[in-house]
């Protein structure tokens, strides 16, 4: 048992005052995470959001157990830890986050004096040019995942961290990692060859939060306009859901809701408007086993299908 997992258990059994209960939950869920199986244990790696656990298991394989913090349909700009994601992250060799203020609070779970060494904000580290954050000082949007080619910068600095933590594995990794790119480059052009079939004046996205900037730049789609922003943690404003409403009448293209926000919102204001909901997209996290979203690649195959469906649909119908 570390030393940091102990004090964070000590800390624990003190607030629930004492009993053997904390004691015993707090190992089980060790044992659970498979931490407990002595120095032969592969390495953990701990994730904010299900799209970075993927990508390690990608470029990790069965050399490593990923552990992803949130799960299918849970918003990372609203979450808000528990002491068990803090045992989590006491038991990790690696802890991978986004950054660019997705998920800080996965960072504050690191204590300063591993961050360095244990810590990778993979946005942080990729090479630009990245978009700003609208109405921020200097932020940026940490979206990066809805655009492939920004995803191999990602990949590429989860193996050199793999090897870093685990030098014996260094070829497995890179193996791995180089044909996972060479998959996003085919995902890419298939993205490319799916929005081609879009008539280029219907090319225009209205989600729930301004998630799909990247996408949009890298495959020539507007996005119009959203309920929420970057992030989803204000409400709304009256004045910015009459503009919505406005944007949404004049286009006259389909509404996207998503899965892990409310889609109340945006079904409501799609009806006033007369325009149909075109379906509900993933952006923040992938989807449960069985939706076929499970995965990155999954999930972006997922995403276009119902975009391209939705905006041919609507350009099928008569001009508003
Ligand atoms: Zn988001």
């Amino acid at each position: 048992m570390s030393r940091h997992f102990a004090g964070l258990v000590a800390v624990l059994v003190v607030a629930a005052g004492g009993t053997a209960a904390v004691w015993a939950a707090a190992s089980s869920w060790q044992r659970s995470l498979g931490a407990g199986e002595g120095g032969a244990a592969r390495p953990l790696v701990v994730t904010s959001i299900t799209i970075i656990a993927d990508l390690a298991r990608q470029v990790g394989g069965d050399r490593i157990r990923v552990h992803s913090l949130l799960g299918p349909g849970q918003d990372p700009h609203t979450y808000q830890p528990t002491p068990r994601d803090a045992l989590t992250v006491s038991l990790a060799d690696l802890v991978l986050i986004n950054g660019h203020g997705l998920d800080y609070w996965a960072e504050r779970l690191v204590p300063d004096t591993v961050r360095s060494r244990r810590l990778v904000p993979l946005a942080e580290g990729v090479d630009g040019p990245l978009l700003p954050w609208p109405g921020s000082h200097g932020g940026t949007d940490p979206h990066l995942w809805m655009d492939p080619a920004l995803v191999a910068g990602y990949v590429e600095q989860i193996q050199d961290a793999l090897v870093r933590l685990d030098p014996s594995g260094e070829e497995v990794f890179r193996r791995n990692a180089a044909g996972f790119v060479d998959r996003l480059q085919r995902l890419d052009a298939w993205i490319e060859g799916q929005i081609a079939l879009v008539p280029p004046e219907r090319r225009k996205l209205v989600t729930t939060h301004d998630a799909y900037r990247y996408f949009g730049r890298r495959y020539g789609v507007e996005v119009l306009d959203t309920v929420w922003g970057i992030t989803t943690e204000e409400e709304p404003s009256a004045h910015h859901l009459a503009q919505l409403f406005r944007n949404l009448r004049q286009h006259g293209v389909p509404a996207f809701v998503e899965t892990t926000i409310n889609p109340q919102i945006m079904e409501e204001i799609a009806a006033q408007a007369g325009v149909a909901i075109g379906g509900k997209l993933y952006a923040d996290a992938l989807g449960p086993s069985g939706s076929g979203a499970e995965t990155y690649e999954g999930m972006m195959r997922y995403n276009v299908r119902v975009i391209v469906d939705a905006l041919q649909e609507a350009a099928r119908s008569p001009a508003r």
